[in-house]
């Protein structure tokens, strides 16, 4: 058996533009999106890439994650065989609790590195896809209203039929009437609402049912992620599914909300998992529940979201769609360091060794703020 030596870490902590504002509740992202970006390299001459990009609202900063994969991880990558990836994995679980992220990113580039050494796509590694297609989800987020249905109305004749409402990051009657325009300005979509956290426990359920008139297919975190015994008592009162996010990180979360039955759906980020493997650890405890799961985002990049289409394209649990519309919709295009494949409002999942990037380091290079 032959093994992979990695004789380099090359990391970037990037700071790419985006082209509009993006209001999400509890943190609007505006003019950049840090993400870390790693490249390990072997005695094989083959490179692997990882991407780590956190939400600091939400799961912590790019500059901690930069600071574990090269202050913390980088001396149980050097010389190690990528090829023993879970002892690599649980080396850097014990030496930094939690920065799922970085971890995440250490996780993609050794699966990267395996797939091309194998010349085999990482749905492969994970036993074969079951997929060719992930239908995409726009996210509605931007403060001005009529802009957003404006490109939603563009993204419907492109063939995209899934749009998700960032809500309660204004009044609830601003988030009737948004609903309400998209509603009469689109028709008959799929439409999804997502909270982010946004309503207090004592309002949430009078709120909600105000919101169930517009039938999404989903509700999405409407409390605080501690709130899990209002989030059962949501998912008990109301029609429409109601979806954990910030309340699932990992597979411990899954099992607390499954037994308080807190969610009808899952949202499955690697971001907050750790990792693909976190992820199907995840699936397993919504699969034996009966939840379906939905491949959800922070504000990835190409190279992150390329490893959770191979993830989808693998895994039979995710009959939701997936949101990663970032790099064709929200990033500005003359910084993506490798294209994201979608056609017609659906990803294409991609068939070549390892996750199938072209990297433009000179793209990445101009982004850099700093590197390891
Ligand atoms: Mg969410």
């Amino acid at each position: 058996m032959r093994d992979l030596r990695i004789t380099g870490l090359h990391l970037r902590l990037v700071r790419n533009r985006i082209a509009m504002i993006r209001s999400h509740g509890i943190g609007s992202v505006r003019e950049t999106i840090p993400r870390v970006i790693l490249r390990l390299d072997t005695d094989a001459g083959i490179s692997g890439w990882g991407e780590g990009t956190p939400w600091e609202a939400f799961s912590g900063t790019a500059e901690a994650a930069f600071e574990a994969i090269d202050g913390y991880f980088r001396k149980h990558l050097i010389g190690a065989d990528a090829f023993r990836l879970p002892d690599i994995m649980l080396a850097c679980d014990h030496e930094v609790f939690g920065e799922e992220a970085a971890k995440a990113a250490v996780e993609m580039a050794l699966l990267d590195l395996q797939g091309k050494a194998l010349e085999l796509p990482v749905h492969q590694l994970l036993g074969g896809k079951i997929r060719d297609r992930i239908p995409l989800s726009f996210s509605i987020a931007d403060p001005d209203i009529e802009a957003d249905v404006e490109r939603a109305r563009d993204l419907v004749k492109g063939g995209w039929g899934i749009f998700k409402v960032k809500t309660g990051f204004s009044s609830h009657t601003n988030d009737l009437k948004r609903l309400e325009m998209l509603r009469e300005g689109l028709g008959d979509i799929d439409l999804r609402v997502d909270y982010n956290q946004g309503l207090e426990p004592w309002d949430a359920l009078r709120t909600l049912r105000d919101i169930e008139e517009f039938k999404p297919t989903f509700i999405e975190q409407p409390v605080a992620r501690q709130h899990v015994d209002c989030m059962a008592d949501l998912t008990a009162a109301l029609d429409t599914p109601v979806m954990a996010d910030e309340s699932v990180f990992n597979a411990a979360d899954a099992l607390r909300l499954v037994n308080l039955r807190a969610a009808d759906l899952f949202s499955c980020k690697i971001m907050k998992s750790g990792g693909i493997r976190g992820v199907q650890k995840v699936l397993a405890i919504a699969e034996a529940a009966g939840i379906p799961c939905y491949g959800g985002t922070l504000w990835e990049g190409p190279i992150a979201l390329t490893a959770a289409t191979h993830m989808i394209a693998a895994e039979r649990n995710f009959p939701l769609g997936c949101e990663f519309y970032m790099p064709s919709v929200v990033y500005s295009a003359d910084e993506i360091e490798c294209p994201f494949a979608i056609s017609e409002g659906q990803v294409i999942v991609p068939d070549r060794p390892g996750l199938g990037l072209d990297i433009d380091e000179d793209r990445l290079d101009r982004c850099t703020v700093r590197s390891a």
